[in-house]
């Protein structure tokens, strides 16, 4: 049979390139989780998925009450889930004020790491029904969270502190809106919920991985610098950033490519090593590649863990 794979935010850029890269090869279904119907639909169809190929299925990963509906509609289809891909994220780094979901967290770490948090834990259960020979987890990290990288070192860094934000809420009112109880800044908030979205990976993989065989991964897909993910940057960062990247860092990535990656990572038989973190070197060859110190501290991983659930009411 065919693989039944759930990919996030898979109405513009990486999301919908990888879509497309699945659905063209004829052994996957892509069930696209997408916040905007109409739009993923329309995306899909302008990508030349074919029908067959794909399923729009409405999440809106700001808001808890619509991450349990997800699931249960999914859960209606009767699809099987062999792998599911968290990828969706919203990057604010010009917002001056922190803005929330519908539970009252700061936007970019409630939507990029805890309602992606509580869908994997919901579905983690669907994962282990499946009988696919090759289950996987795929969160989508980003380099900007590694400090131990030159892109990781442009402040602001990321830093988690000891996590005192994240413990009361995040919701700006008798908490900080930002994890580490400082003040807000939109770039930093991004880059804090990559972190937790790796640690969240490689908690998953301690966890889980040897009772239930599924693989667990992230990946750095590049800089892919024409996403929507710098729609909210000022007009002449959006003009300047991709010649910037294709031509002085040469991190540069097509979407398409980008794609092609992340596809590779969800179904080549060659990378079911599980708690990776993947990156590609210009030759588009990939490699296992080392996190930065915080992204890979795993009492931090645990605390970050232990805090979101009880957040997102699974404890
Ligand atoms: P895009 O902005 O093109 O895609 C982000 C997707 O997330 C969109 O489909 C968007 O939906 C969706 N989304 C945002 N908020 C929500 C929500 N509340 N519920 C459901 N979906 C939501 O950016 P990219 O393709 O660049 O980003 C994809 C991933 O790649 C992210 O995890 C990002 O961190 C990562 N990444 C990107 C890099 C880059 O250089 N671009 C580099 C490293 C990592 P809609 O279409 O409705 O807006």
């Amino acid at each position: 049979r065919k693989g039944s794979v759930i990919i996030t935010g898979a109405s513009s850029g990486l999301g919908l390139a990888t879509a497309k890269a699945l659905a063209e090869t004829g052994k996957w279904h892509v069930i696209m989780a997408c916040r905007d119907f109409l739009k993923a639909e329309r995306a899909a169809k302008s990508a030349g998925i074919t029908k067959e190929n794909y399923t729009v299925m409405h999440l809106d990963l700001a808001s808890l009450d619509s991450v349990e509906q997800f699931v249960d509609n999914f859960r209606q289809s009767g699809r099987p889930l062999d792998v599911l891909v968290c990828n969706a994220a919203v990057y604010l780094p010009t917002a001056r004020e922190p803005t929330y979901t519908a539970d009252g967290f700061e936007l970019s770490v409630g939507t990029n790491h805890l309602g992606h948090f509580l869908l994997s834990r919901l579905l983690l259960e669907d994962l282990n029904k499946s009988d696919y020979p090759s289950k996987r987890l795929i969160i989508v990290g980003s380099i900007t969270g590694n400090t131990n990288t030159l892109a990781g070192n442009v402040p602001p860094k990321a830093n988690l502190g000891d996590l005192r934000g994240l413990a009361g809420g995040l919701n700006g009112l008798n908490a900080s809106a930002m994890i580490d109880g400082g003040s807000f800044d939109g770039a930093k908030a991004y880059k804090d919920s990559k972190v937790c979205n790796m640690l969240t990976m490689q908690e998953f993989h301690r966890r889980y991985h040897e009772e239930t065989g599924i693989t667990f991964a992230s990946l750095y897909p590049g800089c892919i610098a024409t996403t929507g993910l710098f729609r909210e940057h000022i007009p002449l960062f959006r003009l300047l950033f991709p010649p910037f990247q294709q031509f002085i860092t040469k991190g540069f990535v097509s979407e398409e490519e980008s794609g092609k990656r992340l596809a590779q990572v969800v179904s080549d038989p060659s990378l079911t090593k599980s708690g990776v973190y993947w990156s590609w070197n210009k030759d588009s060859a990939s490699f296992e590649n080392q996190l930065s110190q915080e992204a890979s501290n795993a009492d931090k991983a645990r605390k970050v863990w232990e805090l979101s659930e009880k957040l997102v009411g699974l404890a």
